[in-house]
């Protein structure tokens, strides 16, 4: 019997191959939801009233009633299910393959979180109860401090900032008060040049002067320039240990003799803790203050909108500034209980309405208590062969900026291929969405010019890494053969190559016009 496929079949697949390929086709065959709805198509059934029926008008005051119909589209349950598992399909997500963006950490979330987020007891609370009522919630919080004060040596932890960016404003705003409280008004913060662009943004809103500190040609912080720049102004050094090109601070400890005598304080941005884990901390370094990305390293989905969690460790002398309230656990001969203090007149306040991204922070929990501190530390440890076996199979193409060995994350830089043969590292990035991968990151930190900055994580396997070593070594290989192949893409995505400054400076969401 041969395989035939009927003139109705091969149209059916050419249209799939347009919807999947091609820019227009894909946004005309997937509608908007509103335009799927038809009059009546509702998708769900009410059971009937058991207790008498009021009019709205009768228990509502007339201004909240709505003159006309809210436009809600109504659509069948199926309907709605294709419509989004549609829309998934056009995106890319970290459950569908890598995703190497460095410094985001875009591990693999491992689905017990979310089932723990899931249990009624979390997820059926409401904020306002209380405390009485949420005891459970607030020993977790309790214990979540307890665990990541230990695991950076810090003395004590807030979880109230949603984000690392949020995190970095906070330890600043205590280091703020920290001086102040000393009569002293230090106008300036130091950044190190290789540093994430939320550090000077976040020290630029808390009302400071930013001063760059050079890295030297090691990719590590210029002690020389760091000495020349501390000066009685200086309130605090932000630094990132590994730094953003997945290298460790060799000097760090010097680093903190040289902040320290100056009367500075030391900051560590700790969004890369996925290198550290289990094997060093930052307290035992010398910082002062350190934030978290509860959604990077301790593993909560984010990009694409999900919230997250910047939690912010301190040493002694910080503790009375830290945000309200705080969670005290109160000793009796019955056991233990928790309660809310808002009882810290040197507090710089709350920084967060209730107490955080609670979802955010139980998935957190319970990611430290299935790994618990030796499996913490074979996260650390695999991230980092991950990331040396990754750079090993793409240093002869790609141009490597600083010497190996690295971290969790490395940075190439794509020079070469622009130098000889007119490909961008834009359009590498391009490229590599075409072979089925996310792009890493790009042209950051800005001290590496055409950079290509990836981490891999230990959530892949051998085999994965492979195949993305395939990818780029592929395209590497397309640049001096056809760069036009790597100029034109992507070609296999949903939608081609976009203007994204446009999309930037024309903010336009609605599709209806
Ligand atoms: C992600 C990141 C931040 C900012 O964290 P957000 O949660 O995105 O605000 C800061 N520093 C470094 C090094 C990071 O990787």
């Amino acid at each position: 019997m041969g395989l035939s496929i009927s003139p109705q079949c091969s149209i059916l697949l050419f249209n799939y191959a347009i919807q999947t390929t091609s820019r227009r086709s894909a946004i005309m065959i997937e509608k908007l939801i509103f335009d799927l709805s038809r009059d009546g198509r509702k998708g769900y059934s009410l059971s009937g009233n058991d207790i008498p029926e009021l009019s709205v008008e009768a228990v509502l005051p007339d201004k909240f009633l709505r003159t006309k119909p809210a436009d809600l589209p109504e659509v069948p349950e199926s309907e709605v299910v294709r419509h989004f598992i549609r829309l998934s399909n056009m995106n890319y997500h970290v459950d569908k393959n890598m995703y190497p963006l460095g410094s985001c950490t875009m591990k693999y979330n491992p689905k017990v979180n979310d089932a723990a987020c899931d249990l009624a007891g979390f997820s059926e609370l409401h904020p306002l109860q209380p405390e009485e009522t949420v005891q459970g919630a607030l020993q977790m919080m309790y214990e979540l401090s307890g665990m990541l004060a230990e695991i950076a040596g810090m003395a004590a932890v807030t979880l109230q900032p949603a984000a690392g960016a949020h995190g970095e404003l906070t330890g600043i705003l205590l280091i703020k008060k920290y001086h102040e409280a000393r009569g002293s008004k230090r106008s300036k913060l130091l950044v190190v040049d290789s540093a994430h662009g939320t550090n000077p943004a976040s020290a630029a809103i808390a009302g400071y002067e930013i001063i760059s500190v050079s890295s030297n040609a090691d990719g590590r912080t210029d002690l020389g320039d760091l000495k020349a720049k501390l000066d009685g102004e200086v309130a605090a050094l932000m630094l990132t240990n590994p730094n953003t090109i997945g290298l460790f601070e060799k000097d760090i400890l010097t680093i903190a003799q040289m902040v320290h005598e100056n009367g500075s304080l030391l900051y560590m941005d700790g969004a890369n803790m996925n290198a550290l884990l289990g094997i060093t901390r930052p307290g035992d370094m010398g910082f002062d203050v350190v934030h978290y990305n509860l959604h990077k390293s301790f593993s909560a989905p984010h990009g694409g909108g999900g919230p997250g969690s910047g939690p912010v460790g301190v040493c002694e002398k910080l503790i009375p500034y830290m945000p309200v309230p705080v969670i005290d656990r109160i000793e009796t001969p019955e056991g233990s209980s928790y309660r809310l203090n808002t009882n810290h007149p040197e507090s710089i306040g709350r920084m967060m309405n209730f107490y955080g991204n609670f979802a955010v922070l139980i998935r957190a929990y319970t990611y430290i208590r299935m790994l618990g501190g030796a499996g913490l530390r074979r996260v650390s440890e695999n991230a980092i062969i991950n990331a040396n076996y990754l750079l090993a199979r793409l240093d002869s193409r790609y141009d490597l900026p600083y010497p190996k060995p690295v971290l969790h994350e490395f940075c190439l830089s794509g020079d070469r291929q622009k130098k000889a043969h007119g490909v961008k590292t834009l359009d590498i990035a391009k490229r590599l969405l075409d072979y089925g991968y996310h792009a890493p990151t790009i042209y950051f930190p800005l001290i590496v010019c055409e950079a290509l900055m990836i981490e891999p994580t230990e959530t892949e396997t051998r085999e994965t890494l492979d195949l993305f070593a395939e990818a780029l070594l592929c395209i590497a290989d397309e640049a001096e053969n056809s760069p036009e192949l790597i100029l034109s893409a992507p070609v296999n995505t949903p939608v081609k190559r976009l203007d994204e400054a446009q999309a930037s400076r024309q903010l336009n969401i609605c599709c209806q016009g």
